[in-house]
């Protein structure tokens, strides 16, 4: 393997999210019942014509430029003819050699703490075929039932260049990919309904070589991590066969899931068995640059200018930062709580690990939470001002997702009690510094974070009940005294 590098290109066609079709005044919905958004445009009718959605084309323009890429002013709708029985037309209007835009790149974090820059070759718009149901009928195992509904909803084909070697940063390029798409809103990138999907270019050579390999394409992966490990996996296979004396075939390949591998699915065709030429229904897609300059204006913040934003605002961790922004509704339940809040950076710890730490827990979506913003900042509040410990929160919280309560009832109810009496205090810092001698000689030599060591003495003796901003206080005195 050492001796071997990968080389890794992804395909990622993510549906737009337009009223209606790309090329027809059908909604653009997802779960309607089978065959009702239809008309002869997206049916294929004969002398039916194809009007283009600009809405479409703003989507399509918005996510470019979130991409840093080059929109082209004239850009050309091609037909990409193959057979399906999803594709009633008999070909897919889509765009060949004059994409929507080109020249773009997105950075991703490596492994060392450092950035890479993946190209995106381009970006390109075209419409969906139907969808072929194979399973769900009684008669399932003898027919396959046909659902047009997609057929002509809007895609955005974003190609990148074979940029990335290791199966990890073909992750992480598609985590960032995702992020900056929803950011701009232009598809919800729902995996599970087929938004977002991802087909990978993979060719192994010799390290040094200056050519790439023979590359294999797995289709329609439709989860991050399925990319990850099919690409995994394919690199194991192209080497075997490689260092076994065989050659790779320029193929499509479907990954199993269940057994964890590939499989063929039929040679990779190529550019020309489409027979692409200009869709002569379509008049060259011309964007302006009035055009232009009014979707930059729509731009949203991106996520990386946002947590940069975020970290110097609210002095949050850099982690806590790419946690609470990976989507914009995340950031932005943080950010409507963080101005409310004493401490914004407690706000998202609370946020983060006690509320998001049960919810994950538990399995539960954020909707499903018991416990409100409100109910965060409170917990938060009080642990700022010192009113409540940290174990005691941990208590509450536990009651909120055992009752299903948010945290302001829960906190009413059991008010829970706190030490605040010094001279009890101070006889339980006694008994503590009495009993550890190496850990008073450690601060007294200068390790001020053992501190930290005697609040949780003194915390565990109280189960729990002293009040932090107090015993902080009598504590420094008395190892200082
Ligand atoms: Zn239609």
């Amino acid at each position: 393997m050492a001796k071997y590098e990968p080389v890794i290109g992804l395909e990622v066609h993510v549906q737009l999210l337009t009223a209606t079709k790309a090329f027809c005044g059908c909604a653009n919905q997802f779960g309607s019942a089978p065959n009702t958004n239809v008309c002869p445009v997206c049916l294929g009718l004969p002398g039916s014509l194809p009007v283009l959605n600009a809405k479409a084309v703003e989507f399509g323009a918005l996510a470019s430029l979130a991409l840093n890429c080059e929109v082209r002013e004239r850009s050309i709708f091609a037909r990409k003819n193959y057979f399906y029985p999803d594709l009633p037309k008999g070909y897919q209007i889509s765009q060949f050699d004059k994409p929507l835009a080109e020249n773009g790149w997105i950075e991703v974090p490596t492994a060392d703490g450092g950035t890479k820059r993946i190209g995106i070759t381009r970006l390109h718009l075209e419409e969906d075929a139907g969808k072929s149901l194979h399973e769900g009928f009684a008669d399932s195992a003898t027919h396959t039932y046909l659902d047009l509904n997609r057929c002509g909803t809007p895609l955005a084909e974003i190609v990148s260049e074979p940029d990335m070697r290791t199966p990890e940063e073909a992750f992480e390029y598609l985590t960032r990919l995702k992020e900056i798409i929803l950011y701009t809103g232009v598809s919800d990138c729902n995996m599970e309904e087929g938004s977002l999907r991802c087909d990978a270019n993979i060719s192994v050579r010799l390290k040094g070589a200056p050519k790439f390999g023979t590359k294999s394409e797995v289709k329609n992966l439709n989860s991050f991590r399925y990319v990850r490990a099919a690409l995994q996996y394919e690199i194991e296979r192209q080497i075997e066969l490689i260092e076994g004396g065989g050659r790779v075939i320029q193929e499509s390949r479907l990954w199993n899931t269940a057994e964890g591998r590939t499989y063929s699915m039929r040679s990779k065709e190529q550019a020309h068995d489409y027979r692409y030429f200009p869709e002569p229904d379509l008049p060259p897609l011309i964007v302006t640059a009035e055009f232009l300059a009014e979707t930059k204006k729509k731009m949203p913040e991106l996520p990386e200018a946002r947590r940069a934003r975020m970290i110097a605002e609210y002095e949050l961790t850099t982690q806590d930062a790419f946690t609470l922004t990976s989507t914009p509704e995340e950031a932005d339940r943080f950010e409507a709580a963080a101005k409310t809040a004493k401490s914004p950076r407690r706000v998202a710890n609370v946020m983060l690990n006690e509320v998001g730490g049960r919810l994950k827990a538990l399995g539960l979506e954020q909707a499903q939470s018991p416990v409100s913003m409100a109910g965060i900042v409170l917990a938060a509040d009080l642990l700022e001002e010192g009113k409540i410990s940290s174990k005691q929160v941990k208590q509450l919280f536990d009651v909120c997702f055992e009752k299903g309560e948010d945290f302001a009832a829960v906190y009413e109810r059991e008010k829970p009690q706190q030490i605040t009496d010094t001279g009890a205090l101070e006889a339980m810092i006694d008994q503590a510094i009495a009993a550890n001698p190496k850990q008073v000689a450690q601060y007294k030599g200068g390790k001020k974070t053992v501190a930290g060591f005697f609040v949780g003495q003194v915390m565990r003796a109280s189960k729990g009940q002293a009040n932090p901003a107090l015993l902080n206080e009598l504590l420094v005195k008395k190892l200082e005294g």
